[in-house]
């Protein structure tokens, strides 16, 4: 049985904390897209941990974390995390990396930082870690893939290759150092020997797995409104988002994803660039910003403060859709609970005319919040284990977000811990 985990919005749902509880009761754990650009925060029995690149499953000795073939992987920061996790306590997780993964590049982090600069105020906000070069090449097919790392004349042959094409850019657009083939091959080389222990027929293995009626846990980065066709571009990030993504870049069959639990925020917030309809500012933004997430809404690679706003169903509706949601996951509720009345995005205005479907990007630019204001309830709800012992008016908030996602909301997260939930 196969299940994904995703977020609906523009990341930072809170994912993580779902994926490292329902991680209990899994077998594998799979990172099926993106790389070390975005994080997620999980606070269990070992303390508290940002985890960029290594799946949410790492701090159970009974599951396999797998990084997939739809993962850019970066390797030194892979050893980087095991060495973090283990150093604090955490026993050694068990990891398979897919051979058909491809290996972030260390030009591929210099390539990033260098057109953001040349961007200058017109950039992307990329979080420089190198993601949109590295799936630019790989689509361009001069991505290099972990299996070629075991094979010196095929790896050689395409280093001097690469290079040479690389430092054309390097040289004349950029005027930044170039790339010496030499020094490149025994990178690799180091690469090739930190990763070694882990690689494997991942696909196959997890296939192996399914025959024996394992559960597969897939670990979704950021959220819908990131994804590459159907979010906000250009400001998307460069994998596909979407849980159907994960049977790619886990390598398993699409109908095997049973069960899609899609992460929703009781509130709005956006790192980096991009429209955000549901967007506030001022004091109203810094006291929800310093009172949310867990000790606040700070980005968890980068450290940037999130953008702020309020709950928004036309783009979280449109998110659970996407994403294909058979259940809502919905998080950070308890947050919520200083404020007398809180405002929900409804509808987006667009030259005059009210909709309630998500448009492109062109028309979201021009879109207005269309707000309708719930009562708050004003209490602490952290500590709460059953539906009904929540404030009328915190259950009637959830109700009308169901209403609103048309999908139902299963659990309601309500505090940064691991077995802060409740289930409905
Ligand atoms: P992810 O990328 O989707 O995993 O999300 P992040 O980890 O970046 O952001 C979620 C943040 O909210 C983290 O700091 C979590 O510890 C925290 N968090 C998750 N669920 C809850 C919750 O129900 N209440 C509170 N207060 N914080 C939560």
């Amino acid at each position: 049985m196969v299940r994904a985990i995703v977020g609906a919005n523009w990341g930072d749902e809170g994912k993580g904390k779902i994926t490292d509880m329902l991680g209990e009761k899994s077998d594998i754990i799979v990172r099926f897209q993106g790389g070390s650009n975005a994080g997620h925060t999980i606070i269990n029995d070992y303390g508290k941990f940002a985890l960029h690149l290594l799946p949410s499953g790492v701090f159970y000795q009974h599951t396999t974390c797998i990084i997939g073939n739809g993962v850019a992987l970066n390797i030194p920061y892979l050893q980087k995390e095991i060495d973090e996790i283990v150093s604090k306590g955490v026993p050694k997780p068990h990891i398979l990396v897919s051979d058909r993964a491809q290996i972030l590049m260390p030009y591929h982090i210099d390539f990033d930082a260098y057109e953001e600069e040349r961007l200058g105020g017109k950039s992307f906000g990329s979080t420089k870690s190198g993601i949109a070069p590295f799936y630019s090449d790989k689509y361009a097919k001069i991505g290099f893939q972990v299996s070629e790392l075991f094979d010196d004349d095929i790896l050689k042959e395409k280093v001097y290759r690469v290079a040479e094409m690389k430092n054309v850019m390097l040289e004349h657009m950029y005027h930044k150092p170039l790339i010496d083939p030499e020094e490149l091959l025994k990178t690799l080389h180091e690469y090739r020997d930190i990763v070694e222990p882990y690689v494997a027929d991942t696909s196959l293995f997890i296939s192996n797995a399914l025959k024996e009626g394992k559960t597969v846990l897939l670990e979704g980065q950021l959220g819908s409104l990131k994804d590459p066709d159907f979010g906000i571009y250009p400001m998307v990030t460069s994998s596909s988002t979407l849980a159907a993504y994960g049977a790619i870049g886990a390598g398993i069959p699409p109908y095997e994803i049973k069960d899609i639990i899609t992460v929703v925020k009781a509130y709005s917030s956006a790192v980096g660039a991009g429209e955000f309809v549901s967007e506030i500012f001022g004091d109203e933004a810094d006291e929800l910003r310093r009172r949310g997430g867990d000790g606040g809404e700070f980005g968890a690679t980068t450290g940037r403060p999130r953008r702020m706003g309020w709950f928004d169903a036309v783009a979280s509706r449109y998110g659970c859709r996407m994403q294909g949601a058979t259940e809502v996951a919905l998080t950070v509720l308890d947050v919520l609970g200083y404020l007398d009345e809180i405002p929900v995005c409804v509808g987006y205005e667009i030259d005059g005319e009210v909709t309630r479907d998500f448009p492109v990007t062109a028309k979201l630019a021009k879109a207005k919040p269309v707000y309708k204001v719930l009562p708050g309830w004003k209490e602490e709800i952290r500590g709460i284990t059953e539906y009904d012992k929540l404030p009328e008016n915190c259950r009637k908030y959830i109700e009308f977000i169901e209403k609103e996602l048309e999908v139902p909301i299963t659990m309601v997260s309500n505090g940064p811990g691991r077995h802060e939930i409740i289930y409905r």
